[in-house]
């Protein structure tokens, strides 16, 4: 089966038997977007407004911004792979609770088994705190990270970035966001020759 065929039947099985209670009020499942041979997987937080309407991750103002970040590093969305934490919106846009973000994980973690990433970039606190559970955003941002990470049975790179919604409108967020982001390109250079 090609990664894109197993991807196809992970997210069929799981719109129909996840347990996740956002389900109930989300217009639909919001599933992983992009390239599925990508050497890069972003993770966000949870679908927001605009995708839930379209079902596809980062369409509103923030993805906006990521794109324009993207094109900073000659990259597209073509190139990458992204997905979030949770596949359903939170009413209201608040945050996803522990119960939702344990639901939706096998979901993730599957998701990553089959795209296998040279690096996984995480969009915010929220992907982060699920592989550095005891790390803060405001101390890893930018920071090039390998850990063992016994659910994917492999070691795995991270570069944990702000969230592109945080920062779009906070100028010294932003600023700290796409410096980290243009850390992307030196990174994958780095793993490519280890
Ligand atoms: N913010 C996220 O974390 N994910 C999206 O898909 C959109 C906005």
């Amino acid at each position: 089966m090609t990664k894109r065929e197993q991807l196809d039947e992970l997210n069929k099985y799981w719109q129909e038997n996840c347990k996740c209670e956002l389900k109930k009020t989300a217009t639909q499942a919001v599933f992983g977007d992009g390239n599925v041979n990508a050497e890069v997987v972003f993770i966000g937080e949870a679908p927001g407004k605009k995708e839930d309407e379209i079902g596809k991750p980062f369409v509103g103002a923030a993805g906006k911004f990521l794109d324009e970040m993207l094109s900073g590093i000659k990259m597209k969305r073509g190139d990458i792979y992204i997905t979030n934490i949770v596949k359903y919106r939170p009413p209201n846009n608040r945050d996803p609770e522990p119960k939702e973000k344990e639901d939706c994980n096998e979901w993730l973690i599957s998701e990553l088994k089959i795209i296998s990433p040279k690096i996984i970039i995480f969009l915010g606190r929220h992907s982060m705190t699920r592989f550095f559970p005891t790390d803060k955003i405001s101390e890893i941002h930018g920071k090039l990270l390998i850990k063992y990470i016994s659910e994917l049975d492999r070691k795995q790179a991270f570069l944990p970035l702000y969230h592109p919604a945080a920062a779009l409108y906070n100028g010294g967020m932003r600023e700290t966001l796409i410096k980290d982001f243009n850390k992307i390109p030196k990174a994958l250079e780095k793993l490519k020759n280890n």
